[in-house]
């Protein structure tokens, strides 16, 4: 059982209102709350050790230097990466997804095929269309369900010979569905076909391990997990980093400068140029040391209750539709009232302090497949609770009632 008072204690800012109210913080998909523990590792590197890495001599370089290879360590632990070098830290999600599209250039040729479930973020798409503007490829899309689940049938039938990569997301940002990517990857592995997962919903709620999934490329974001923003990390089995060219040139990545020719850097430095976010890698290790001291299997077991508790409750609102019902979900809800603008729904809620996102969550396809402008979308974390979601349900039908 997880000891949410103790859990909420952590983190500072859910002690503050918004408009008068106490803030119920449900935008936790766009973005996770930062427990004091991270902040202290903030703080420690900017108050004690703050200099650049691998490149003194001195003693603050050293410190910093090891305290950020440790939390690459932290990373490869928890993803189970075989090697620690096989773990590059990005900005992000988006960073390490254009790292592999951009890296795919000179390996693909016209006519190739690149596979992509319906269900995309925008950054798991418009990277690829980029990669296939450049290289003649053609891209090909796994469609979805009512339910929000991926037709498995149809990815048999679009995976072919000329199949060179596969793109899927191993949670829906929008909808919350969990993604079968064993499959995925098993049968595009058949075809010889290389997968990326965006893991940037998962990792909040799901400890991957990428040996086991035998993934070739896995990517998150720090900030969905308690960590900073602007830091994430991308995975990428040895063999698949060193035959991708490196993606931006500068100092860290390189072996040797000349003007006539400059040789690489091993990995992971041939990904990593310039100087990183230092304290951000730092504070993101800082935040998976946290995550894993509560433990994910008790945070999953929390969040399932809390989204049962909360897709029951919301259900019992007049008009009120789910999109994303999937067996296998997260927990987030994607919803609308019949009638009613879900801007002008989010508008009030954030009068009432709570705070929902409202639009197309960076996912306009599944939006046209509704047909609809957009969602609210309330998405719980492990310190959210079922006295928030009674909160939300009662502030969805004040919304309702004025707007009606
Ligand atoms: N993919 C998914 C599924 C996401 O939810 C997000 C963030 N909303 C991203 C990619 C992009 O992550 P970031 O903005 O941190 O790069």
């Amino acid at each position: 059982m997880l000891d949410i008072k103790k859990i909420r204690g952590d983190f500072p800012i859910l002690n503050r209102e918004v408009n008068g109210k106490p803030l119920v913080y449900l935008d936790n998909a766009a973005t996770s709350q930062t427990p004091k523990q991270v902040i202290d590792a903030i703080v420690d590197y900017y108050e004690n050790y703050n200099a650049n890495i691998h490149r003194g001599v001195h003693a603050l370089s050293q410190e910093a230097t090891d305290k950020y290879e440790q939390a690459r360590i932290k990373i490869q632990k928890h993803f189970n990466a075989a090697k620690s070098h096989e773990i590059i830290f990005t900005s992000g999600t988006t960073h390490g997804i254009n790292l592999v599209a951009s890296g795919f250039t000179s390996l693909l040729k016209a006519g190739d095929e690149i596979v992509v479930s319906a269900m995309e973020h925008h950054s798991n798409i418009v990277p690829w269309q980029m990669l296939c503007e450049r290289t003649g490829a053609v891209l090909k899309v796994i469609p979805m369900n009512d339910e929000g689940e991926l037709v498995m049938q149809q990815y048999d039938q679009l995976l072919s010979d000329r199949t060179q990569l596969v793109f899927c997301n191993h949670v829906s940002n929008a909808l919350g569905t969990v993604n079968p990517i064993a499959e995925i990857i098993e049968k595009a592995h058949k075809l010889g076909a290389a997968v990326l997962v965006d893991g940037a919903q998962a990792a909040p709620h799901i400890k991957a391990d990428v040996q086991a999934l035998d993934v070739d490329f896995y990517t998150v974001s720090a900030h969905k997990m308690c960590g900073p923003t602007g830091v994430g990390m991308l995975y990428g089995k040895e063999e698949w980093l060193n035959k991708l060219p490196p993606y931006q040139g500068g100092g860290e990545m390189i072996a040797e400068v000349t003007f006539e020719k400059t040789t690489y850097a091993d990995l992971p430095h041939k990904f990593e140029a310039g100087t990183p976010n230092i304290c951000g890698g730092i504070a993101f290790g800082a935040a998976l040391a946290y995550m894993n001291a509560i433990s994910f299997d008790q945070i999953a077991e929390y969040e399932h209750d809390l989204l049962e508790y909360a897709t029951q409750e919301l259900l019992k609102v007049e008009g009120l539709r789910i999109y994303g019902t999937a067996k296998k979900k997260t927990s987030v809800i994607s919803f609308n009232i019949e009638g009613v603008h879900p801007y002008d729904i989010g508008t009030i809620l954030d009068k009432l302090g709570i705070a929902v996102r409202t639009g197309h969550h960076c996912a306009q396809p599944i939006m046209d497949f509704y047909g609809i402008p957009g969602t609210v979308r309330a998405s719980f974390s492990f310190y959210n609770t079922k006295d928030e979601v009674d909160v939300l349900v009662e502030g969805v039908k004040r919304a309702r009632n004025m707007l009606l």
